[in-house]
């Protein structure tokens, strides 16, 4: 599937010229659809200020959350790249926060996820490790694996994530993350998925934790059984590590919009 080539277009929408892949089939899974505008006669007052709208005071919709501000509480233009806008867009302030953090990931963590970085890798219960190179897809819809064998994860199917970590000991492993990806196609599980990032900020680049490893659940494509992933850090492994850091970005990113 991955083999497709990803042609895009540029299609143009209300708020805005947009540049996105031809076949709707893929998308990447960071992308968020564009919202439903709140109707002119729903929003007789900014939904931030108050502000009656009339003549003069003109209203504005937000191009990422759809609701209606007057000019002043609406006016930032902030890249919005999950819903492929090719140009800055109108934000409420809100909006416009979370799209300037979303702005590093894909400044810094997309990138060196596409770069990516080298692990042993088990699959399954297997004994045998392999050194494989492990990097995100440019459509960003897979994980590539390549060493002597490659096979790839579609990251939808994808349905627990563990960061492992090394704390200032060595030898001594915390796990540190875990949190579901999973969408609700294949969700049976989802009782059991629950997202407990309990050390988010210290596994970052310059915090005392480093990532060490990851282990990942997945359904295979025609597969009932989920499968599961062991990486740890191999050769370079500042790089792998930090590869390991923008994943668990990426899946803090996918799991916070699952819902939106
Ligand atoms: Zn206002
Ligand atoms: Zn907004």
């Amino acid at each position: 599937m991955s083999a497709v080539p990803d042609g895009k277009k540029l299609v143009r929408s209300p708020s805005g010229l947009r540049m996105v892949p031809e076949n709707g089939a893929f998308t990447s899974p960071f992308s968020l659809d564009e919202p439903q505008w709140v109707p002119d006669k729903e929003c007789p007052r900014c939904m931030q200020c108050d502000t009656k709208f009339d003549f003069i005071t003109r209203k504005h919709h937000c191009r990422r959350c759809g609701r209606c501000f007057c000019d002043k509480c609406c006016s930032q233009k902030v890249a919005l790249p999950r819903m492929c806008f090719v140009d800055p867009v109108r934000q409420c302030s809100e909006c416009s926060l979370i799209s300037q953090k979303e702005m590093e990931f894909y400044d810094k963590q997309l990138k060196v996820l596409t770069a990516g970085g080298t692990f042993l890798v088990k699959v399954d219960s297997s004994e045998k490790s392999e050194t494989m190179v492990c990097r995100l897809s440019n459509n960003q819809r897979y994980l590539f694996l390549d060493g002597e064998s490659h096979f790839e994860v579609e990251l939808s199917r994808i349905s627990s994530m563990q960061v492992l970590t090394e704390s200032s000991t060595p030898g001594e492993k915390d796990i540190c993350s875990y949190m579901s990806l999973l969408d609700s196609q294949i969700s049976e599980e989802k009782d059991v998925c629950s997202y407990t990032s309990l050390l988010d900020s210290q596994i970052s680049e310059g915090g005392s934790l480093r990532a060490s490893g990851m282990v990942l659940q997945y359904k295979p494509p025609e597969s009932l059984n989920l499968q599961q992933l062991h990486m740890e850090t191999a050769d370079d492994k500042r790089v792998a590590s930090a590869w390991l850091t923008a994943m668990h970005k990426a899946a803090k990113l996918l799991y916070e919009s699952r819902d939106q």
